[in-house]
């Protein structure tokens, strides 16, 4: 193939291996590139959850379902935003990527579908995932992948990073300038180019650019926003950066300070609340039994710097189910080393040590005390075992935190790349979180992302790509 092929493919991740095999298949030689040293992308840290309406692993359960039920129900977590014609997209074609998975290999377990992981729950239980997480779909896809590799119908080449997109005088786009990793330079030519390389949530200064904050995720390391910066140099647009939404209660992780992830208990519905939250005002600000994450993911990012602390004593510390995932050395650790994670003998040391003012903070610990006596807590809350009054006193900083970004390149509903004004790159394509996942709107919409990746890829190898 050399360097010239029918379509290049740039990210071989979620969305790009399936497009590539499906390009394949209608018989044009693919080149896929990828900057990591492995294909999977951000497969590699998903948790991997997928819905989809009208499988046939809802039919065996005699679940009843449609990809109209499935839209119906993501505009109503959504508020109505979003992409509509995205969203059909995904939807209307969702059963069949799940329905390729399992032709393939793809196995979950015998309890899914289900109606909730971790999101805003559906009402129809429609989300598989497997039990290793997002890991598992890399082996499935990488088989298939390869078999196109070995049969000569697509080129791969690792760590080869892309840098530019090379368009020609009337604009249209000829191919991209890539980087290897001895750092030389190479010009890789053809007819269609399809953008798949991931979001911006891994870029420090993407964050800072489009919501003016700084970067606290856990994500792919290769997620730098380099397809979004390529393809807006070329003249397209961003869009849909408004629709962020952040996941509560993320924790930063003492032993990688780049890694912000859920490492406690926080949410009602896997372990009640014993402690309380409080915002850097040193105040309550909702009910910690709250079930709604559409309501507690809104209600931090309404915070003070989108962040707060987890206040609880030594007796809830000793008589409460765990509260953290790690295990206890690192626990000591955290405590013993970390700002975000305090430990004080009394309730003033422990307000300078979190820079909370003391007199907030002593009276909404008093207020939460008198309310559980009372059993009538001033935000109704019912789950309130121990008082907090027993030194030392604990509190653990807990942050909005994002594991994909929203905003993203503007496309039609065939997922080419729209101009400024609005008109379509004759022969450039983007699929994935190059989007944004602000097409899936303002609320994470559970298996939103994996199942709308794989299945923009796979629409895109099928049918969209011309070359
Ligand atoms: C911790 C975590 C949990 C998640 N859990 C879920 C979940 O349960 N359900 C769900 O629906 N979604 C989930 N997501 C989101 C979902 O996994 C991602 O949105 C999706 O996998 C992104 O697919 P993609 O194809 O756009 O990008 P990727 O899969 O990341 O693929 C992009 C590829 O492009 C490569 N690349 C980047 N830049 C370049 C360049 N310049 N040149 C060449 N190659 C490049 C990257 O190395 C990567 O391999 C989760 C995400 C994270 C981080």
């Amino acid at each position: 193939m050399g360097n010239k092929c029918d379509v290049l493919i740039v990210g071989a991740g979620t969305t790009g291996i399936p497009a590539a095999i499906f390009a394949t298949n209608r018989g044009a030689n693919v080149i896929l590139i990828d900057s990591a040293e492995k294909v999977g992308g951000t497969l590699h840290l998903s948790s991997g959850s997928l819905s989809a309406a009208g499988s046939s692993l809802q039919n065996k359960k005699g679940i009843k379902d449609t990809p109209e039920n499935h839209f119906d129900e993501s505009i109503n977590i959504n508020h109505g935003t979003g992409d509509i014609a995205k969203l059909k997209l995904w939807q209307e074609n969702s059963a069949d990527t799940l329905e390729w998975l399992l032709s393939i290999g793809l196995e979950y377990p015998e309890n899914q579908p289900v109606a909730a992981a971790g999101h805003e729950p559906y009402k129809i239980a429609r989300i598989t995932t497997p039990s290793g997480g997002g890991k598992t779909y890399i082996p499935v896809l990488k088989s298939a992948l390869m078999k196109i590799v070995k049969e000569g119908k697509c080129e791969l080449k690792l760590n080869t990073r892309m840098k530019n997109i090379i368009s020609g005088s009337d604009g249209v786009v000829e191919g991209i300038v890539a980087v290897d990793e001895s750092g030389s330079e190479q010009s890789i030519y053809a007819k269609s180019i399809l953008l798949a390389c991931g979001g911006y949530s891994n870029s420090d200064e993407l964050w800072k650019e489009y919501h003016n904050r700084p970067k606290r995720v856990y994500t792919y390391k290769h997620s730098n926003g380099d397809g979004i910066k390529a393809a807006l140099k070329l003249g397209a647009k961003i869009g849909l950066k408004d629709n962020l939404i952040t996941t509560f209660g993320g924790t930063i992780d003492i032993d990688n300070e780049d890694d912000y992830w859920i490492h406690t208990l926080t949410f009602p519905a896997i372990r009640k609340p014993w402690e309380i939250f409080v915002n850097n005002n040193g105040k309550r600000f909702l009910n910690e039994e709250e079930l709604s994450q559409d309501f507690r993911e809104r209600t931090i990012m309404n915070q003070p710097d989108w962040s707060c602390w987890l206040i609880y004593d030594e007796t809830i510390n000793k008589e409460s189910p765990p509260l953290f995932r790690w295990d206890d050395a690192k626990i000591d650790r955290a405590f013993k080393t970390h700002s975000d994670f305090c430990k004080a003998e009394t309730l003033d040391e422990l307000a300078k040590k979190c820079n909370l003012p003391f007199d907030n903070l002593y009276s909404t610990i008093k207020q939460f005390n008198l309310g559980r006596k009372a059993n009538s807590d001033s935000w109704g809350r019912e789950h309130m075992p121990l008082p907090i009054e027993y030194k030392p006193f604990y509190a653990i900083k807990h942050y909005a935190i994002s594991v994909v970004s929203f905003g993203g390149i503007v496309c039609d509903d065939n997922l080419k790349v729209l101009d400024k004004n609005n008109k379509p790159f004759k022969n450039l394509y983007a699929g994935g979180e190059m989007l944004g996942m602000g097409i899936w709107g303002n609320a994470y919409l559970g298996g939103s992302s994996v199942g709308g990746c794989l299945t923009m890829g796979k629409l895109l190898g099928q049918k969209f790509l011309n070359w």
